[in-house]
């Protein structure tokens, strides 16, 4: 007989190992973590490039439930936030719930015993519930370029990094010029023989104002937790007025384009090159981004820009979009990751024998950022229409466990077997409202073209307000947004979504 948990988490990233702990809180023990990796961390394990830091201040970019008040900088770097998932995965008692090296390979509804099957890479269970926690930012996307194939040096992309590949000396490409690329840029320059930045569109980038929090400091926020939680509240509360600019007025910006064009000014004299890095669509369309080190990096002797994309390869040759050449031993792709077309989705499939994927071809759509109608029992942490422009994803991240906690909740004041499934007319509302809300935000009307949109345009990525108003969208399970549904009758052997339909008992009737 193949194994049972009530709930299911996929990923140990701060939403897996953040479901994990709220579940433990909850009461909720028969429950496992399945993790594709050796370790936890997420997106905060796989990407160990040199210079790779949260652009969120730590004090904000942390669990609630698990203040650090030993943060050592403002922004913490990629190795103090993975100790700090390791330690959060140590102190609240995670590591029994934790599968690690089982990728899950399908997830399988199945509507007669009303729950899901799991194929993993080192075998089979069942779980009533699924919590995908697989995050946006897990899949690299490496363009496919013609001739990559005949490309005889080394090739690899940000979130995997080979530090066995020793870069002093090299000529290296970098293509791209997004969050990560900026901090790889000034990490690398100063030992590479040669860098060639591949820049398709320049983004916006902001001083960073980072610093090393003084013994002082940590001193009273371990002595006082009091201060390190006002500290956040402040952090918190700056940012909830910003976002108001980004959706609501995106046309009072200027200001803060005046201080990026200052930042280049800084630090590049030659106009040529400070044309190529001047944007020209609104700040805050793309990340804003943060660093003191990235353009100082670009007017050095040994770094050329090339102002267009990476269109083709021959050999060694890096043949860009305006026909410039550059010849290289080493190419780095800092080209994002796959988030309207997560790869996840293929392996889920839902009550009509349909994937997610197949489900979300016309775009990603979701019931308050978690729940997809024809899904029953799965839910995703930093689903559609959740992510931020500008403050913490961790604030979401725990909104969404609120809403995890009354869902499991609920399916036990059901009582029996039981599966919740959104309501198509409930999907559609939630997204009209966010659609309706998108059309002002400066992600909509900034002028670029960004991941924050899908292939069609469509901004299934971004959530269009304040981290307080989705806190209040997903305090509770609302159960006139979801069929209940009850087993099948035993004996009648039916596997679609429409078997279980006579059986469904309306919602709240
Ligand atoms: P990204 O923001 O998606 O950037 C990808 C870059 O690759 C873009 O500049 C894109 O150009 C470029 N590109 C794609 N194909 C290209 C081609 N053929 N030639 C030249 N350039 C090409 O990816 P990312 O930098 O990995 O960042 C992803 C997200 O991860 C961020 O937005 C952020 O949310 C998160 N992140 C955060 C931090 C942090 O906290 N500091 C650090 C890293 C990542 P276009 O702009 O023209 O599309």
């Amino acid at each position: 007989m193949s194994e049972h948990v009530r709930v299911a988490v996929i990923g140990s990233g701060f939403g897996g190992l953040g479901a994990a702990v709220r579940l433990r809180r909850e009461g909720v023990t028969d429950f496992v973590v399945l993790e594709r990796a050796d370790s936890v961390g997420g997106t905060w394990r796989d990407n160990s490039y040199p210079g790779c830091a949260c652009d969120v201040p730590s004090h904000l970019y942390s669990f609630s439930f698990a203040p650090h008040p030993d943060w050592p900088r403002t922004f913490s770097g990629q190795e103090h936030i993975r100790a700090y998932l390791e330690n959060v995965a140590d102190v609240f008692r995670l590591r029994p719930h934790l599968r690690f090296n089982s990728e899950v390979k399908t997830m399988t509804w199945d509507a007669e015993k009303l729950r899901w099957g799991i194929e993993t890479g080192t075998g089979f269970l069942t779980a009533d519930v699924i919590v995908s926690a697989t995050g946006p930012l897990s899949d690299p996307k490496v363009p496919d370029i013609p001739g990559i194939d005949s490309f005889p040096g080394k090739v690899f992309h940000s979130a995997r990094w080979d530090h066995d590949y020793d870069l002093r000396g090299k000529r290296v490409a970098m293509i791209g010029t997004g969050a990560s690329a900026i901090q790889i840029v000034p990490a690398v320059q100063p030992e590479v023989a040669h860098l060639t930045l591949f820049q398709r569109t320049p983004p916006w980038v902001m001083p960073r104002v980072d610093r090393a929090i003084s013994g002082t400091e940590r001193w009273l926020h371990r002595q006082l937790p009091f201060t390190a939680q006002a500290r956040r509240g402040l952090l918190w509360g700056i940012r909830e007025l910003q976002v108001q600019l980004f959706t609501k007025r995106p046309d009072q910006l200027g200001m803060a384009e005046q201080l990026a064009k200052r930042n280049i000014a800084r630090a590049v004299k030659d106009p040529e090159l400070r044309a190529k890095l001047t944007p020209d669509y609104r700040i805050g369309c793309k990340r804003i981004l943060l660093s003191n080190t990235y353009y100082p990096a670009l007017a050095q002797p040994n770094v050329d820009v090339v102002a267009s994309g990476l269109s083709e390869i021959r050999g060694s040759t890096l043949v860009a979009a305006d026909g410039s050449e550059a010849e290289v031993d080493a190419i780095v792709f800092g080209t994002g990751f796959h988030v309207t077309d997560m790869p996840i989705a293929d392996r889920v499939v839902g009550a009509d024998g349909r994937t997610l994927a197949e489900s979300w071809k016309d775009g990603m759509k979701s019931l308050r950022g978690a729940a997809a109608a024809g899904f029953p029992n799965w839910m995703t942490i930093i689903g559609p229409n959740t992510g931020l422009g500008n403050s913490s994803m961790i604030l979401m991240i725990e909104s969404q466990l609120n809403y995890m906690a009354d869902y499991v909740r609920q399916l036990d004041v059901l009582g029996g077997r039981a599966a919740l499934d959104p309501r198509p007319a409930a999907v559609d509302a939630w997204n009209r409202r966010v659609q309706e809300r998108m059309k002002r935000t400066v992600w909509n009307t900034g002028g670029c073209d960004s991941w924050y949109l899908d292939a069609n345009g469509v901004n299934t990525t971004v959530w269009p307000g304040t981290t307080t108003e989705f806190r209040r969208a997903t305090r509770r399970v609302d159960l006139a947004e979801y069929e209940v549904l009850r087993p099948s009758v035993p004996g009648e052997s039916r596997r679609g979504k429409k078997a279980t339909q006579d059986k469904r008992v309306e919602a709240g009737a």
